[in-house]
């Protein structure tokens, strides 16, 4: 790992691990993917690339979540939708280094706000994808929750069912647009459910989201029309809880 990983990062991710053995060192990490090693969020969501805020591709074909994420909604969310966030965000970032060298911040308010929107919007997207696992809609099965992860979703909601139960409630009761949002709180330790609206209400500061459902109209009317529920319910079978278990790994670093 990076220079910065210590003794003690290392018996965290050993928990994760599992059966894991650390021999010490980078790529030393036995009986773990390849993903379980990534040092970054980045490496995982792929947002940035060069130092560049970019679209990332798909971790699966188009139609690989088919029947319970139909291809066209797919590829309009991702190739328009997504996309379009990720221009803003360039441009909005681009204004305000205009604005920065002319010395003239008139316009500071609305390109905040526009970098708050579309840079959420930006980096909730990079992980919805990750949050959908295509196996699971392949093989119509739902994916446990690996024992760490589970761990800690019984030390905070009391149990994995109930976590899952309020993540599925919460998501569905978002007003408006907007996430639902499993996160990882680094103060108290604790995983928090939380209602995002908008792309960047109704957070808390300082959590690292875990795993994370749309429910922008644009992420299911095409197939789902306004019955929003049974979307989550779909998002709920193929939910990546192993991602979610790396997105808890590197917020613990
Ligand atoms: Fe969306």
């Amino acid at each position: 790992m990076g220079q910065e990983f210590t003794r003690r990062d290392a018996i965290k991710l050993a928990g994760f691990a599992g059966a894991a053995t650390l021999l010490g060192g980078k790529g030393a990490i036995m009986g773990q993917s390849e993903t379980m090693l990534k040092e970054s969020i980045n490496e995982l969501i792929g947002a940035v690339s060069d130092g560049a805020y970019v679209l990332p591709k798909l971790p699966y074909g188009y139609d690989d979540l088919e029947p319970l994420y139909d291809s066209q909604t797919l590829h309009l969310h991702h190739e328009k939708h997504h996309a379009g966030y990720v221009k803003n965000l360039n441009t909005a970032l681009e204004k305000l280094a205009a604005a920065r060298k002319a010395g003239d911040f008139s316009a500071v308010k609305a390109l905040s706000q526009a970098v708050a929107f579309n840079g959420s919007g930006h980096i909730l997207h990079c992980m919805f994808w990750k949050s959908m696992d295509a196996k699971c809609a392949k093989n119509k099965s739902i994916a446990a929750v690996p024992d760490e992860l589970a761990k800690l979703m019984n030390d905070s909601f009391g149990s994995v069912e109930s976590c899952k139960a309020e993540f599925a409630a919460a998501t569905k009761d978002v007003e408006g647009s907007g996430w639902g949002v499993l996160a990882y709180e680094p103060t108290a330790e604790k995983l928090l459910v939380l209602q995002c609206e908008k792309h960047q209400n109704l957070t808390v500061w300082g959590v690292t989201p875990l795993l994370v459902c749309d429910v922008w109209e644009h992420a299911y009317y095409l197939k789902y029309q306004n019955r929003r529920p049974d979307w989550v319910e779909a998002f709920m079978q193929m939910a990546n809880w192993s991602f979610a278990l790396q997105m808890l790994a590197i917020a613990r670093r």
